[in-house]
């Protein structure tokens, strides 16, 4: 059992300030995703968890002990890594024995505890196969069985599939989920793929410039973003947002027309509305009209790209429905799907 708390845990390297007084609570068997863009600070976050990186300040806490000062070897994790870190001159017996070895198990326990996990993902075919007579696919096997061989309290990955082509990370995603679900043990996961932290979590902790900007369950963070960051981070396509000014009970975007909507406030604001959530319309019952600026089929759906107030703005529709660029069409927003977001801060209003 393993929970883990993370108390004002701060990281600077030099002048950057890389982990801001994070806090966080991941709770005995959660599969918990650290999911930002690039160089928020996730992988620094996970490797304070893992013990390679030591924080600036702050605490990190397993079972309700300080473990700052406990080396990597003692903290019972395992870890899986972007680029899963095999050793190139040992089979893959051997790679996944080598913790097993490292912890001098005899071995006897060593062969069944490697056979035990390399059945569970599949790789007894392989067992004195070199890595690089493997695939991708099956080298983050090796990577995922030598992390779950010795049955550690808590599992850490970075961005483990993201070498994966895109048709095998669907596969692995749901191997890991249904792994991560068998086994039980806490995992942070490591990903800056919305789909991938959507699909994969118990809760998603949005990071952005080292720091949380929201802790919530995957329809949460969908359906409830905090700020603008979140709801443009999250769903593909991203929520829609237009910069608009609203005057009494009406909405304008830069030159367009007056919108008759409600908003929680005058002002400058943002306003967000995701693509599923908008309708064509008929001429003279929509809110607003503009020229197709791309129109995409996607097999189950088709998208409607318009450019309004210089962004993209893109309305999900049925998947029979064929336009073409500069085609115009009027769209209906529906009120109570609006999202309204502070225009300078990107807090979220509440109407
Ligand atoms: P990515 O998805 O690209 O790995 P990330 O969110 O995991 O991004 P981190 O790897 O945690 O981000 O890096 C956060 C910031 O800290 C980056 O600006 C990075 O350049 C910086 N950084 C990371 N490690 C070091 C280091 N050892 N020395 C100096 N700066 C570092």
């Amino acid at each position: 059992m393993a929970l883990i708390e993370l108390r004002n845990l701060d990281k600077r390297f030099g002048t950057t300030h890389v982990v801001k007084s994070l806090n966080l609570d991941i709770s005995d068997r959660e599969f918990l995703v650290l999911l930002g863009p690039s160089g928020c600070g996730k992988t620094t976050t996970m490797r304070m968890v893992a013990g390679l990186e030591q924080p600036s300040s702050g605490e990190i806490l397993f079972d309700g002990v300080r473990i700052n000062d406990v080396p990597t070897q003692l903290r019972d994790v395992a870890m899986v890594f972007q680029n899963y870190g095999l050793y190139p001159h040992m089979n893959v017996f051997d790679n996944i024995a080598y913790p097993l070895k490292l912890q001098k198990y005899p071995m006897n326990e060593r062969k069944e505890l490697v056979d035990r996990a390399a059945a569970r993902v599949g790789l007894q075919p392989f067992l004195t196969r070199m890595p690089r007579e493997l695939s991708g696919g099956q080298r983050q096997r090796v990577a995922l069985a030598r992390a779950i061989v010795r049955n550690p309290v808590v599992f850490l990955m970075d961005e483990p599939l993201s070498n994966l082509d895109a048709k095998l990370r669907v596969t692995a995603r749901a191997e890991i989920k249904n792994l991560s679900e068998e086994l039980g043990v806490t995992t942070i996961y490591v990903t800056h793929d919305q789909v991938e932290a959507m699909t994969l979590a118990h809760r998603v902790a949005v990071m952005n410039d080292g720091v949380i900007q929201q802790l919530g369950r995957p329809e949460d963070i969908y359906n409830d973003p905090a700020n603008a960051f979140v709801a443009s981070f999250i769903g593909s396509p991203a929520m829609n947002l237009l910069p608009v000014q609203v005057i009494g009970d009406t909405v304008r975007y830069e030159e367009g027309p007056e919108l008759s909507l409600r908003a929680p406030r005058q002002g400058r604001l943002t306003m967000g509305v995701r693509a599923e959530d908008m309708q064509l319309a008929e001429p003279g019952q929509g809110h607003l009209s503009a020229s197709i600026y791309t129109f995409e089929l996607l097999g189950d759906s088709t998208m409607v790209n318009l450019r309004l107030a210089d962004r993209v703005f893109s309305i999900k529709a049925p998947k029979d429905l064929r336009l073409a660029r500069g085609d115009s069409v009027h769209v209906r927003l529906p009120q109570d799907k609006l999202y309204w977001f502070d225009a300078d801060s990107g807090e979220r209003l509440r109407g």
